[in-house]
């Protein structure tokens, strides 16, 4: 019925009406944040049509190929979010630097921080991205932020949520009481609840992963991946599925929607990096979601909401989903801390197997 339909601003001033929070000011954020989220979408499904697909040229401070739709994205965040003063500062993956609230405007509580465009080496071929985003307290209301303002653990934040472009533009969206999910409807120009209080399916046969650096694996990752793979006959007694898209938001929103595992895992390939995803902008507010959901979060050895943060573009291994897998794969990890795993749980993968040849 249309007219029961509940928008996303209806959504967020009744829930903070329930919990005795409405300031407005909060309301007013995550509508700024969802009307960006607009501005891209709308962008992303022009494609060709608008000639911004391709490369923009240049590098981001990540090292990574920028796309134009990498700089579009990020422009209409720090755009559409610097105006209204409910915030104190942003960051994003596109800008080195923290992003400072122009003088122009007035400085609020909220401290933004974004991946633009997550995905986005899969934008030329027509995959689902997505936009990232988490929300701290600034410690200075109302005061420019500080890099060091931002360096908080997951667990402070107050909201993260993610827009997905896909075959249907979605907005996935906690605030600390479960998730919800809303599907823009192009027609009026509003996200719409479709998915309220999203739970994490326990019973999971599928898994993600880059099987490509299996050989950089440690051996509690290649361990778990050989028990999934030896199906009904292994271990595990059942048959598993793999799956691997390469575009976060979408493995997160799969495993919300159908359960699963997704492991970008610590490995040897780069010392220096100790994971792919960058854990400000992208694990943090992923895991909140999945904690949110039901799931859970980790490095493999601890929960990501508790790692303290030492820098903005800083990595981490991440490992979420269905919560009971993902507890087994931290105790493969503790069994295996110092060589002492036990010679019950040793499996033939410590040995030299490998992924797809014996
Ligand atoms: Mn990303
Ligand atoms: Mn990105």
């Amino acid at each position: 019925m249309p007219d029961q339909r509940i928008t996303l601003t209806q959504f967020i001033i009744e829930s903070q009406r329930s919990c005795g929070k409405a300031t407005g000011d909060f309301s007013g954020l995550l509508n700024d944040i969802a009307t960006a989220c607009k501005v891209i979408a709308n962008n992303i499904g022009r494609g060709a049509l608008a000639g911004t697909l391709g490369s923009a040229g240049g590098q981001n401070v990540q090292g990574e190929e920028q796309k134009q739709l990498d700089l579009i994205a990020d422009s209409a965040m720090r755009h559409g979010n610097q105006w209204a003063g409910h915030l104190a500062g942003m960051a994003s993956e596109e800008q080195e630097d923290i992003i400072a609230i122009p003088d122009a405007f007035p400085r609020g509580r909220y401290l933004l921080l974004f991946d633009p465009l997550d995905g986005s080496s899969n934008i030329d071929v027509n995959i689902a991205v997505g936009t990232i985003f988490s929300v701290l307290k600034s410690p200075r209301p109302g005061a420019a932020a500080s890099l060091e303002d931002f360096l908080q653990p997951g667990t402070e934040q107050v909201c993260a949520g993610f827009a997905l472009y896909g075959p249907q533009t979605m907005l996935i969206l906690t605030t600390g009481q479960g998730v919800n999910g809303f599907t823009l409807d192009h027609g009026i120009g509003e996200f719409i609840l479709t998915h309220p209080l999203l739970r994490i399916p326990e019973e999971t046969q599928e898994f993600a992963i880059n099987a490509s650096n299996e050989r950089f694996w440690e051996p509690p990752v290649q361990r778990y991946v050989e028990e999934c793979l030896a199906g009904k006959s292994g271990p595990r007694s059942k048959d598993f599925n793999m799956r691997w898209i390469a575009s976060l938001v979408a493995e997160a929103y799969r495993i919300l929607i159908r359960g699963g595992v997704f492991m970008y895992p610590r490995d040897s390939k780069n010392p220096k990096q100790p994971g792919r995803l960058r854990l400000m902008y992208e694990a943090n507010p992923i895991s909140f979601i999945i904690e949110q959901a039901g799931g859970g979060a980790s490095t493999g050895h601890n929960r990501i909401m508790s790692v303290l943060p030492e820098s903005l573009h800083q990595r981490v291994p991440f490992v979420f989903g269905s919560k009971r897998e993902v507890e087994r794969i931290n105790r493969y990890h503790h069994e295996y801390v110092g060589g002492n795993e036990r010679e019950e749980d040793r499996s033939p993968l410590f040995a030299t197997r490998s992924l797809f040849r014996n």
